[in-house]
């Protein structure tokens, strides 16, 4: 067995080693001070000392003009103030809601006023909150057609590369829109646009977005994790992976293109140092490392299968 999860490990923060779900509904706070109303199934906690590492709690910040993250040190969550409603992009963790929503407080904002949650993914560290989260706003979930699936079920879609690590977090069963790459939605003065990016899952969508202050304007990319990580069997270079290998490539064009003067990557630390990269060129250098992480990973599977 070639160490297919270490591989993966184009950046430090990049391990991100999942393992199965431990649902522990004892317990009542998990570090970081998020406090969970255990009888509620919307917000126990999942994912145990790695969800608590992530949840460590950080201030909620502007980055530019309308544009906020109310998220955490090792899960990225971001505000959008349209000046007619407010966007999230992704829901953190079931245990989490309750401190996204903190903090879209802390900021002056009305949680009630967040209009639609963007999804970049269908896994429980980045859409296990959503549940809770659209309950107790009244958001309307949007995420790509692939990505639904996983959001109406809260697990794995059937060929998801981590499929055999099973586990589970809390479906949406409030509306959800789906949105197709490229389509814009469009709310108050912001024009947020869906960049379809799969490989990690093939429902990962990223989103873009123009940010101004006074005649300064920076494009804003929220990425969805591009980590070529998978369970320990699965094989990127067999049949069911060939579909995968090809959203890679095609992520990769799309971020090599993409207008990108601020990047916010789902974790933060994929993005590099700090909570988003300001860098020239950060989309491309964030495609490129998948890029190298992708290829050193097809290589161990061709000497693995050639042992
Ligand atoms: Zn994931």
């Amino acid at each position: 067995m070639i160490a297919m999860i270490t591989i993966a490990a184009w950046l430090a923060g990049m391990q991100q080693t999942p393992f199965p779900i431990v649902q522990t509904p004892s317990a009542a706070l998990v570090a970081g001070g998020v406090s969970a109303a255990t009888e509620d199934p919307l917000t126990r906690p999942i994912g145990g000392s790695r969800a608590a590492e992530w949840l460590a709690p950080v201030p909620p910040e502007r980055i530019f003009g309308n544009s906020y993250l109310v998220g955490f040190a090792g899960l990225s969550v971001a505000l959008i103030d349209t000046g007619d409603g407010l966007v999230l992009v992704d829901g953190a963790l079931p245990q989490s809601a309750a401190a996204v929503l903190a903090n879209v407080r802390a900021l002056g904002f009305d949680p009630k006023d967040i209009k639609f949650i963007l999804s970049t993914e269908p896994h429980w560290d980045h859409a296990g909150g959503l549940a809770a989260l659209a309950r107790d706003t009244g958001a309307t979930v949007v995420a790509s057609k692939r990505g639904v699936e996983g959001l109406r079920t809260g697990k794995h879609a059937s060929d998801d590369p981590q499929l055999a690590y099973g586990g589970s977090w809390p479906a949406v069963t409030t509306p959800i829109r789906i949105m197709k790459d490229s389509e814009v939605l469009p709310l108050g003065t912001a024009r947020i646009t869906a960049r379809a990016t799969p490989g990690h899952t093939m429902g990962s969508m990223s989103w873009s977005w123009q940010a101004c202050e006074g005649k300064t304007c920076k494009e804003i990319v929220f990425a969805a994790s591009l980590n070529p990580v998978s369970a320990d069997d699965y094989r990127f270079s067999s049949a069911a992976g060939a579909p995968f290998v090809a959203g890679f490539a095609r992520s990769y064009r799309t971020m090599d293109r993409l207008k990108c003067d601020m990047l916010i990557t789902a974790h933060p630390d994929n993005a590099g140092d700090g909570r988003f990269s300001a860098k020239t060129a950060a989309c491309r250098a964030y495609a490129e490392r998948s890029r190298q992480a992708l290829a050193k990973r097809l290589a161990a599977e061709e000497a693995d299968a050639t042992k």
